[in-house]
């Protein structure tokens, strides 16, 4: 039987690509950057599972570039706000994500970006490198502590959740909002629900972990900067369209939230200019999920769905069980 012809629409890490290449044939887009739209879909042409990243549109323009014979697109992802699951469904084709293997890194991006904001981490380092530093003194680059405030978690799931677990270690009050109240979750941390204004108005951090759909775009903008404390500090490691940029930078720069730190942007990779030169605002390239362990495995989570799917079965983080009877 000939092996099945899979591709991958950016390099990853070469131990899931080896894996992979062990039962079929794999391509690999060999540039350092995402392929073109006419790329993707020459590339997809004829094979049986795609892996994509969340910069690749996976939609029925894709789907049918690929083929009938496409069983699976694999994201390289927990986020699946580029897929279009109807399209999917409708052809049959399984989609999967990669959720849990990624939790972790994130969770701590997000501290990352909580405690360089509240304690200034990037701005002294700019001025410390620029020969600024002219020695201690009592009034100099002071921030918020960080122990014994309230982190406010905007969706917790398995993200916010494990954010708000690293509260613990700074004894601080955890509040949070989701589609439903965790019981689990509150007697494991202490946390208390709160509809979405109680926690901005309430929380000294606010950490966003929604996904990105209809209802979560621009769930943060003016109005809810409006009834922030004029101390807060928000961080965004979800979805750049949660957060109104625009409306994010006129808060920062008019006193209205004291800082944010952003992993991920609107319209990435551009970033909201008034942003970039705003001494508040803590800003990294998507970095949630980058670390070593993190994106090896996410490879071979991937890979594995792929693998079933091209074996008959329903992949394990499958998307849309329901494409199985479209076949
Ligand atoms: P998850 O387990 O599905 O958690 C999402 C949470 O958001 C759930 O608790 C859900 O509530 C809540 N939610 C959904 N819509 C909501 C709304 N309209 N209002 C309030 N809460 C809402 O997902 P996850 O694995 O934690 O990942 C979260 C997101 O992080 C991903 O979708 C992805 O976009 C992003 N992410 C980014 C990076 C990065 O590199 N920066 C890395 C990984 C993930 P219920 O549980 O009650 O339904």
């Amino acid at each position: 039987m000939s092996r099945h012809a899979v591709l991958i629409t950016r390099m990853i890490p070469e131990k899931a690509v080896a894996y992979l290449k062990e039962q079929c044939d794999v391509e690999v887009n060999p540039h350092d950057r995402p392929l073109t739209r006419d790329e993707l879909l020459a590339a997809a042409k004829g094979k049986h599972a795609v892996m994509t990243m969340l910069t690749d549109p996976v939609n029925a323009e894709l789907m049918d570039a690929a083929g009938p014979q496409c069983k699976i697109i694999a994201n390289y992802a927990v986020g699946f706000n580029n897929m279009d699951i109807a399209a999917a469904t409708e052809r049959g084709i399984f989609l999967s994500n990669t959720p849990d293997v990624l939790t972790d890194a994130t969770a701590d991006m997000a501290w990352a970006l909580m405690l360089a904001v509240a304690r200034r981490v990037v701005e002294g380092d700019k001025v410390t490198r620029a020969g600024q530093f002219v020695g201690w003194s009592p009034l100099y680059m002071l921030g918020p502590e960080v122990t014994g405030k309230t982190l406010g978690i905007v969706g917790a799931g398995r993200i916010g959740q494990a954010t708000a677990k690293r509260a613990t270690g700074f004894n601080m009050k955890v509040v949070y909002t989701a589609n439903s109240a965790k019981p689990e979750f509150e007697k494991a941390t202490g946390a208390t629900y709160l509809p979405l204004d109680d926690l901005l108005r309430t929380a000294d951090f606010i950490s966003l972990h929604v996904p990105l759909t209809p209802k979560t775009k621009y769930l943060i903008g003016e109005r809810e900067f409006g009834i922030m404390k004029k101390t807060a500090i928000l961080v965004n490691t979800a979805r750049g369209p949660v957060v109104d940029e625009k409306a994010l930078a006129k808060a920062l720069q008019t006193g209205q939230i004291w800082g944010a730190g952003l992993d991920v942007y609107e319209r990435e990779p551009i970033v909201e200019d008034a942003l970039l030169g705003l001494h508040n605002a803590v800003l990294v390239p998507h970095l949630g999920s980058a670390t070593f362990e993190t994106r090896e495995n996410m490879g071979f989570m991937a890979a594995d769905n792929i693998l079933k799917a091209l074996g008959g079965e329903v992949p394990p983080q499958c998307l849309n069980p329901e494409a199985a009877g479209k076949r």
